[in-house]
């Protein structure tokens, strides 16, 4: 159904590669208009230049969501040149392991300000929208891509499984505030999904060379389409349908 969306405007984080950019073309293909937000502005263009092309409505906004004025600045625009946002897709995210003792409070702090404040930020620009859309009788989604890290404990993963856990529980305790007001808050939680995640892994033996790769050769992955078939669906139902919580797995992941 090619329409199932059309008239909604979504923004979607995450949008320059993976699941982000996935979840943009299908939610373009499928009538949505699509603002697609990561700091990458050229990877965002050409998107946007390709989901025009197959006749689609884009708007590429270079976003920083650790930057509040980059937030800022950027729902602004969105509002400027498509209006009021009605789906938001919190998909921007970052996985960097390594074992707790060595203290990486670098990488500590760019998982949680991406994957933990960096959502909230996204959240408090465009809720308001989602609450407005949703009075006028439309519907309005909010989708947080987080992870089975958020229930399964890796070594090593700590703390990108914290902040996964952290957004989960976000989704669950917004749906309380906002599901009486006809907002859907739908969690999703992937399972090992062939995307650029595991290359910023700043340790050989943990990264698509070391362990991720492994993990990879055996048991597989899901594919970026998989993981943003599953947003067009749950954003489709009917308003009154909230899929609120949704794991998808590789079949051979435990
Ligand atoms: P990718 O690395 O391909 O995508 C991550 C996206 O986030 C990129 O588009 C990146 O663009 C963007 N991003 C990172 N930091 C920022 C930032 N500060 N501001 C704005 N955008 C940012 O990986 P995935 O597609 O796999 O990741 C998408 C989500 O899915 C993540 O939240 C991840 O945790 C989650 N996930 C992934 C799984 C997997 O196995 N791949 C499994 C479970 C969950 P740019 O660098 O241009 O900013």
């Amino acid at each position: 159904n090619h329409t199932a969306l059309t008239g909604r405007t979504a923004v979607v984080t995450g949008a320059a590669s993976g699941i982000g950019a996935e979840t943009a073309r299908r939610l373009a293909a499928n009538g949505a208009r699509v603002a697609l937000l990561a700091r990458r502005a050229d990877r965002l263009k050409d998107l946007a230049a390709e989901i025009e092309a197959g006749g689609g409505t884009a708007l590429a906004v270079a976003v920083d969501v650790t930057d509040q004025d980059s937030v800022d600045a950027g729902a602004a625009r969105i509002r400027a040149e498509l209006g009021r946002v009605d789906l938001v897709v919190n998909a921007a995210g970052v996985m960097l392991p390594n074992p707790l003792d060595d203290g990486r409070i670098d990488e500590w702090t760019r998982m949680i300000d991406t994957n933990v404040t960096g959502a909230l930020r996204i959240i408090r620009a465009f809720t308001a929208d989602l609450v407005a859309a949703a009075a006028a009788g439309g519907t309005a989604d909010l989708v947080d891509v987080s992870s089975i890290g958020a229930h399964v404990t890796f070594p090593n993963y700590a703390v990108y499984g914290a902040t996964k856990a952290a957004l989960t529980h976000l989704s669950a305790s917004l749906r309380s505030e906002l599901g009486p007001r006809d907002v859907r808050v739908t969690n999703i939680e992937p399972g090992l999904t062939d995307t650029e995640l595991g290359s910023h892994i700043d340790n050989a033996a943990l990264g698509e060379a070391g362990q991720l790769g492994t993990m990879f050769d055996t048991i597989g992955a899901l594919s970026p389409t998989d993981v943003a078939d599953l947003i067009v669906y749950t954003t489709s139902r009917p308003r009154h349908v909230n899929l609120r919580h949704l794991v998808i797995l590789p079949t051979h992941q435990a």
